[in-house]
């Protein structure tokens, strides 16, 4: 058993556990880390964000090439090494969590490996492979982060996966059915379409990606149409685990009248919040029932020294979110008078097509009665699309009508992820349809379509001076 004593600890290591670490060792602050992993970086390093994406881009290269013959230039069928494409996507983890090490060390933050819990308001226990350290800590930041839901019907079997298996690409199932419409369940149905699967997606409610707007998804629906076959309105009620595969029952709009037989399932319908796991209740921080931790705008909870961040404080569960709040918590530990209050926190479903918005969408400008102009620049119309044969794609922008500001954008086409940072940049400034038009965009880009956009914001060319 051994005792460390320090200023704060922080519980988890994810993209808002080591922000907030390093911002507070930066800022003269004496920091433990604890992360029950070996690797510091949490979901988004090591079993989220990155990993995935290192795959993705393996799928986006291999649609593009199967797009070239369209355009006088033909590869043959591609084939798959899967040990070689799991290197690839563990050796682009292992840089990462290397280099993240690297810094913790530099900055002189204490890496405890181990599962931690509250034993009081300034104690934590943490048991590892050497046996239990105690820490006590002036303050401490939650970082525990979330884990994926389980539904009560599927049945232990390891043909059902979750994103984590989903990641480890054993084999490339013939048949599989995601289920959940959302970022994670169809990003991880590309990369598997891509190396040749036959992908079902089923989703509850009558879009796909719920949060995101409307007509960017119609378009991506209508972009995915030969890739996926999708269920709206339709659940899963049962899946029966068979020799020869799992049989999936469903009921709804677009269930089929039969079960289907699939030979992977990837349950994919949401993440749920780790905030009970860590006894936090032992030092007076209250949980919900649903396991979020509440936080005031400084990431403080209900316990003056204790602060929360990241998943288990709320939507959206992005690995930016996390690391912006971490920042916050960790300058207010240091005493600085820092609070969180974006305009707008982007999403991206890193799809092929990619999926992106930031701000108000339409559907939340009329829920709170905004007056509002919407003015958007179908890719057809952009020469740069036209030319890398990427028109499916739409930019879409929300102006408050009286001033012109901007409030909300969305974009599906290739690379709408990169595009949205000037979005969202407008949007935290404050900028106007005016500022954006008058904005040179280089010739051509996709990028021009948010100038040509705000163009068409009514007023913004005449009033131009
Ligand atoms: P986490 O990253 O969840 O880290 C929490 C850490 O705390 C974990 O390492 C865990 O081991 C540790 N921990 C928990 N409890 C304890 C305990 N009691 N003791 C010790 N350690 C503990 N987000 C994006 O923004 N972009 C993306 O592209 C993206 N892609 C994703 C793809 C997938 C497949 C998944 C699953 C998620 C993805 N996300 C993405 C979401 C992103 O990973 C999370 O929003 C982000 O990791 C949350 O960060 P966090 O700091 O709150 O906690």
């Amino acid at each position: 058993m051994s005792e460390i004593k320090t200023q704060l600890v922080v519980l988890g290591a994810g993209p808002g556990g080591y922000s907030a670490a390093f911002r507070a060792a930066d800022l003269g602050v004496d920091t433990v880390i604890i992360d029950a992993r070996e690797a510091l970086g949490g979901v988004c390093l090591n079993v989220g964000c990155i990993p995935s994406k290192a795959l993705l881009h393996v799928a986006k290269v291999i649609q593009e090439a199967k797009q070239l013959s369209a355009h006088g230039v033909t590869f043959g069928e591609p084939t798959f090494d899967l040990d070689k494409i799991r290197s690839w996507k563990d050796s682009v983890v292992e840089q990462l969590t290397k280099g993240l090490a690297g810094m913790s060390k530099m900055r002189k933050v204490k890496h405890v490996q181990g599962y931690g819990k509250f034993t009081g308001p300034n104690t934590i226990e943490v048991e590892g492979k050497d046996g239990i350290t105690t820490i006590t800590f002036e303050n401490a930041i939650i970082a525990a982060g979330s884990e994926p839901v389980s539904l009560p019907f599927v049945p232990k079997d390891e043909r059902v996966i979750d994103s984590t298996g989903a990641l480890e690409m054993r084999d490339i199932p013939s048949k599989m059915l995601v289920l959940g419409g959302g970022i994670i369940g169809l990003e991880m149905g590309t990369v598997y379409h891509a190396l040749g699967s036959e992908i079902d997606v089923v989703e509850f409610l009558d879009q796909l990606m719920p949060a995101a707007d409307k007509d960017i998804v119609k378009m991506y629906m209508k972009t995915i149409k030969n890739k996926f076959n999708t269920m709206l309105e339709t659940k899963v009620t049962g899946i029966e685990a068979k020799d020869d595969g799992l049989y999936v029952t469903f009921e709804g709009k677009q269930a089929p009248a039969e079960p289907v037989r699939y030979d992977r399932v990837l349950v994919a319908v949401g993440r749920k919040p780790n905030g009970s796991l860590v006894a936090a209740q032992k030092a007076g921080v209250t949980v919900t029932d649903r396991g979020f931790i509440e936080v005031d705008k400084q990431m403080r909870t209900n316990v003056s020294n204790i602060f929360a961040i990241g998943d288990l404080v709320g939507q959206p569960m992005l690995a930016h979110k996390a690391s912006h709040e971490g920042h916050v918590a960790a300058e207010v530990v240091a005493g600085k008078k820092h609070y969180f209050d974006p305009k707008g926190i982007p999403s991206v479903a890193y799809t092929e097509p990619e999926v992106a918005w930031v701000g108000v969408t339409e559907k939340e400008a009329i829920e709170q009665g905004l007056n509002y102009e919407v003015a958007t620049f179908p890719w057809a119309a952009s020469g740069r699309a036209i030319a890398c044969a990427a028109t499916d794609g739409l930019t879409k922008m929300i102006f408050e009508k009286d001033t012109g500001r901007l409030i909300g954008g969305a974009i599906v086409g290739t690379n709408a992820g990169e595009m949205l940072g000037e979005i969202g940049l407008a949007i935290e400034m404050g900028a106007d349809a005016e500022d954006i038009a008058l904005t040179i965009h280089a010739h051509p880009t996709l990028n021009e379509s948010i100038g040509l956009a705000a163009e068409l914001f009514e007023g913004t060319i005449t009033d131009m001076p």
